[in-house]
């Protein structure tokens, strides 16, 4: 059998290490030349900047930060940005944090130095997102990836444990989606089942102790991995759910992820079976759907979209919305019947049965 494919891997220099981030982002500043830097965090991140920031002159601190970047707030940080002179964007949090440099990004073209201190993995993608009217709007361009990235661990410790398990699963979910997004192929599918090994190795060390530097490397490592490797694939359909969801009804993305990917990969599984195979395998189970919801038990996971603020009434239209953004990659059919009865389970917190048809060979897996 021949193996055909085209894969597209974006530039971005990587520097990992715990307890290393002010060193590296000194030494980063430094290689770009960057003399008029402007600082983004938000206000839970605030206390990490004062060490992270010490050996770097800035100009500007911003902390105008608000989930999924609202256009006026772009507009403003936008504005502030060119009023300072600024020639280096350096971010500082989770993807929120993220997602407003590259909103800056996207008109000025500045480059952006991220420090995430999630595992959204915006950092890793040329993607952005800005929500304007409840809608979510999300584009592709090579200006907003981040040209470099400085992980360090130690930054993660104070994401409470809740947070770090719904964040975490977001990450896992870019690595289950990628598995069948319109993209997907066998680089991307690669990095995404090394990402979930290291997720499912990671966050139970968290969700014991969040002190756990380790575990939280781990996440970290594994945070980043899903991102390439969605960066890479592309949205899903669980992505495409979450999305909406997001953006329609102005819920918590990470938390949304959290409850919508076992339903995703319940429905899809027995027509994936590669897929399913690898996420198992990578999981270190036999049955993907079931190492999932193990996992998620023992993460105590978020379980009910009704627990993060979507109301029932709001499912007919959600289906609407949703429907025509599915992927026709989608290893598995979608009607809007079977999209509801989905949405509907996610609402109550239903655990998604165990694949009972038939397994289908699918050529996307
Ligand atoms: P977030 O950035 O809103 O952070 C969640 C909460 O955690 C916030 O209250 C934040 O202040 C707090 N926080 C972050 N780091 C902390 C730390 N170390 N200690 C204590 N508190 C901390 O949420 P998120 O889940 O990181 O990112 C979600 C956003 O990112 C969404 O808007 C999503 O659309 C976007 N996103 C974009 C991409 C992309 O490729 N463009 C990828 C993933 C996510």
């Amino acid at each position: 059998m021949t193996v055909t494919f085209e894969h597209v891997t974006l530039g971005q220099r990587v520097l990992f290490g715990a307890g290393k981030a002010a060193a590296h982002l000194s030494a980063e500043v430094g290689r770009l030349g960057a003399g008029r830097v402007m600082v983004i965090a938000g206000s839970s991140e605030a206390p990490l900047v004062e060490k992270l920031c010490a050996g770097i002159d800035v100009v500007l601190y911003y902390n105008d930060v608000a989930p999924h970047v609202p256009v006026g707030k772009a507009e403003k940080a936008r504005a502030a940005a060119l009023a300072h002179g600024i020639d280096l964007v350096v971010c500082v949090g989770g993807g929120s944090t993220t997602g407003l440099a590259k909103a800056i990004a996207l008109t000025t073209h500045l480059p952006i130095i991220a420090v995430p201190t999630t595992y959204a993995g915006s950092e890793a993608t040329n993607v952005w997102g800005l929500t304007e009217a409840s809608r979510k709007t999300t584009g592709v361009d090579d200006h907003v990836l981040p040209v470099s990235v400085i992980y360090d661990a130690e930054l993660t410790l104070s994401l409470p444990a809740g947070l770090s398990v719904a964040s975490g699963l977001n990450a896992l979910a870019h690595c289950i989606d990628s598995m069948w997004a319109p993209r997907a192929d066998p680089i991307n599918q690669a990095l995404a089942a090394e990402g979930i090994r290291a997720l499912a190795g990671g966050l139970p060390l968290i969700k014991h102790n969040p002190q756990d530097l380790a575990g939280r490397e781990q996440a970290l490592y594994g945070a980043y991995l899903s991102a390439v490797a969605f960066a890479s694939a592309g949205s899903g359909m669980h992505h495409k759910i979450c999305h909406v969801l997001g953006g329609a009804y102005n819920m918590p993305h990470a938390e949304t992820h959290a409850v919508v990917l076992p339903h995703v990969l319940a429905y899809n599984a027995p027509f994936a079976p590669d897929a399913e195979r690898r996420i198992a395998a990578a999981l270190g189970t036999a049955d993907a759907v079931a190492g999932l919801e193990a996992l998620r038990s023992v993460l105590a996971a978020p379980t009910a979209l009704k627990d993060h603020g979507l109301a029932e009434a709001a499912i007919p239209q959600a289906v609407e919305l949703i429907l025509p953004a599915i992927p026709g990659s989608n290893p598995r059919p979608v009607s809007a019947m079977e999209l509801e009865h989905l949405l509907r389970a996610a609402y109550v917190g239903t655990t998604p049965a165990a694949p009972s048809m038939p397994r289908k060979e699918s050529s996307h897996a």
